[in-house]
């Protein structure tokens, strides 16, 4: 056995999409390596299907296995979170050495080179560097090292209740013993820091070779206009604009062609996306439902298509009130006053607006549109 891969996972459909996207990424740059994708039962046929056609091994494992003596230990903490599902990497012996990547980054560059490192080698975390930020890490496969990592996990659990906390607590010389098993953070950038630091970006952003999108920043959950096909960033991180760009680039290119209606939540609506044209119903329920996930973000488009007109407008559709002729809008007096009304009279409208919102949940997977008994 031998050779050396690339390993990401991926727990749903949803995150398929990232996995897919930095699977291209990863071709486009001409890595020498194999890929590998850990998938669980999640992730829906038609899914690993696209997957197959870009990673050269796609692993089922299980986020909580009642056959594995590891596994049935941290099954008395649930809270442990799906992350940990991230430890089954250790299991891919049929390889001799691993470069983890989450299914949120991006590779920008050939970075090949990061498998002369040796376990565990990773970059710092934004947060509190003296720990490594867990979504890029060299590791070598071994059945004894998972037993060992998921032993101690139920032991000691993990101070964050994620694959993070637990990995840093395990690894947990990486910070002091050696400098060679700490990443330049240009192999692992997380997204945020283009615009906590922007001079350093503006310095070394040539240099990147991933991108990491932590947090909310994920690319697929950002609003894109599907006609120009713009992605608009985050508010108040214009900075990471021609980052998620570079990401639904290669996701119009590579992966939309592939996607299929029976795809679960986000993906499956993706699926019925045309670019560049006139947009179908489905295509507006879906932009309907990025904006309103950018709203729970804090990004509300006061003066475009979240401006009160529009709001009112929803709120007479959905509550079938609606006159032939709309009323218009309370007249309101100062600027401020304005925009405090418009946030409340949004909250409105967002209850009411029930017919076009897809519901969201956990996982950041999506369920079909909602009208149905449960949403709200
Ligand atoms: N992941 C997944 N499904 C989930 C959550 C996470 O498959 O519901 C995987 C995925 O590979 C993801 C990684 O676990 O990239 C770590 O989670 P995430 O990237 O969301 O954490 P962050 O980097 O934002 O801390
Ligand atoms: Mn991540």
């Amino acid at each position: 056995m031998g050779g050396y891969a690339w390993v990401t996972l991926a727990t749903n459909d949803a995150y398929s999409l990232g996995a897919l996207v930095l699977a291209h990424s990863l071709r486009r740059v001409g890595t020498k390596y194999e890929l590998a994708v850990l998938v669980t039962p999640g992730v829906t046929s038609m899914m690993r299907e696209k997957l197959a056609a870009v990673f050269s091994l796609v692993q089922e494992v299980n986020v909580l296995d009642s056959k594995d003596e590891a596994n049935l230990a941290l099954l008395a903490r649930p809270e442990l979170g799906i992350t940990f599902t991230k430890l089954h990497c250790w299991r891919l012996t049929q390889y001799e050495k691993c470069v983890f990547v989450d299914a949120d980054t991006l590779v920008v560059r050939n970075c090949d080179e990061l498998f002369e490192r040796e376990e565990l080698s990773a970059a710092p975390d934004v947060g509190w560097p003296d720990c490594f930020n867990s979504g890029v890490f060299v590791f070598k496969p071994s059945q004894q090292t998972f037993a060992s990592i998921t032993a101690f996990a139920a032991a000691k659990g993990s101070f964050d209740g994620g694959d993070q906390g637990l990995l840093n607590m395990y690894f947990n010389d990486w910070a002091r013993k050696d400098i060679s098993k700490h990443l330049p953070f240009i192999y692992n950038m997380c997204s945020t820091a283009t615009y906590s630091y922007l001079p350093a970006f503006k310095q070394f952003g040539e240099d990147v070779r991933i991108i990491h999108f932590i947090g909310i920043t994920k690319p697929w959950l950002q609003y894109f206009d599907t006609l120009t096909g713009i992605v608009q960033p985050p508010a108040g991180t214009p900075h990471l604009q021609p980052l998620l760009q570079l990401w639904w680039n290669i996701f119009c290119d590579k992966v939309h062609p592939q996607l299929s209606p029976a795809m679960a939540g986000l993906a499956g609506a993706l699926a019925q996306m045309t670019l560049g044209e006139p947009r179908s119903a489905e295509q507006i329920a879906l932009e309907e439902h990025m904006r309103k996930q950018s709203w729970e973000q804090g990004q509300i488009d006061y003066m475009g298509r979240d401006s009160f007109d529009n709001i009112w407008k929803k709120i007479c559709e959905t509550l079938s009130l609606a006159p032939s002729r709309q009323p218009s809008p309370p007249k309101t007096t100062s600027e401020d006053e304005t925009k405090s009304e418009k946030k409340e009279e949004a909250e409105v409208a967002k209850e009411a607006n029930t017919d076009l919102i897809i519901q969201s949940e956990g996982n950041n997977e999506i369920n079909s549109p909602a009208g149905t008994e449960d949403s709200n």
